[in-house]
């Protein structure tokens, strides 16, 4: 089968129409006709093959919304004519201590989307069973994209760190992913704090369920909640005074990050012991979470505020993204 897409040709290319053949579809796969696919810094990271392991041409795109056109004959769960989600990852061994324990996303042996494969700025896109995610009923296909990389990032943490709706949390950095995180948070129950630096944001924040916007600049106003915290969330992943942040937990408090920082994180370990706080970090989630995600969202109607642009305008997209004035995820339409 034929698939039309926009690659990049180089490092740091400019995407442009390519075409390839999908081969024959394995027992265990899925053939996915593609609707709407969001743009993820990820993809971004790989087209400027940041991470050292883009192989080029590539096409980018993993947060893929659409229907399955075809089903390899060991395929159970799915039919064609569904409507389906794919996310950062497309395969898993099903067979590891992870994928038995439902940890499918820690697989080591586990195949990304676009990661020595095609992904989904393309009319098709494969992938295993696994980690095609049967879309509910009722969901709003045009914004639902980001929620199968962006979403479920953020979404993870807050199942692993045990947030409950009584807690009062923060979220650093309002981008793609902290936006997404402010709702979630909201609807579970919490009071959200947002941590921002562009004081251009605020009503938007507001807007997203915020209680509060801390301009994270000032300590000052860091300091006005120290103590307060149960759960931090960082989206950035810039470096930043962490100890700062750290003070702003409660005891037993936890601090999460889903931003790869590149550089080591200072984390003074006294900040740690004195009142029990942790650190931890996290990827996405499972498919099994992913799903159970996709029901918190059409149940309260959750959704990313998307910028829609033609997949043929793809490069006015990335451009967009490039310079920081995404508002606040993008989705690509086919
Ligand atoms: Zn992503
Ligand atoms: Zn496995």
């Amino acid at each position: 089968m034929k698939v039309n897409g926009y690659a990049a040709t180089a490092e740091k290319s400019k995407l442009t129409p390519y075409s390839y053949e999908l081969g024959p579809l394995g027992s265990e796969d899925v053939d996915i006709k593609v609707s709407y696919c969001g743009i993820c810094h990820s993809d971004l990271s790989m087209i400027n093959n940041e991470w050292g392991m883009s192989q080029y041409p590539f096409v980018p795109g993993h947060e893929i919304i659409g229907e399955v056109l075809a089903i390899g004959d060991a395929v159970k769960n799915l039919k064609v004519g569904d409507r389906v989600g794919l996310g950062w990852m497309s395969s898993s061994c099903m067979s590891c201590e992870q994928c038995m324990d439902g940890s499918h996303h820690l697989c080591g042996s586990s195949e990304a989307t676009i990661v020595g494969r095609n992904g989904g700025f393309a009319d098709k896109v494969r992938g295993h069973w696994s980690w095609v995610i049967p879309l509910p009923e009722g969901i709003d296909m045009s914004k639902a994209g980001p929620l199968l990389c962006g979403g479920i990032t953020v979404f993870n943490p807050i199942i692993l760190a045990g947030v409950k709706p009584t807690d009062k949390v923060g979220v650093i950095g309002i981008g793609g992913l902290g936006h997404m995180a402010i709702k979630f948070l909201k609807h579970w129950g919490c009071e959200v704090v947002a941590f921002s630096s562009n004081p251009n944001k605020k009503q938007d924040i507001l807007n997203m369920g915020a209680n509060k916007v801390i301009n994270s600049r000032a300590p000052e106003e860091l300091e006005s909640i120290a103590g307060q915290l149960n759960f931090i969330l960082n989206t950035t992943n810039v470096s930043l005074d962490w100890n700062s942040y750290l003070m702003t937990l409660a005891p037993k408090g936890r601090f999460h990050t889903v931003g790869a920082v590149l550089e080591p994180m200072a984390i003074p370990a006294f900040s740690l012991i004195m009142g029990e706080k942790s650190v931890g970090g996290s990827p996405i989630g499972s498919p099994a979470l992913t799903k159970t995600m996709l029901d918190f969202c059409v149940r309260h109607e959750i959704y990313p505020q998307v910028e829609e642009f033609s997949m043929s305008d793809v490069n006015e997209a990335i451009a967009h993204l490039e310079e920081g004035k995404a508002r606040y995820r993008i989705v690509l339409k086919n």
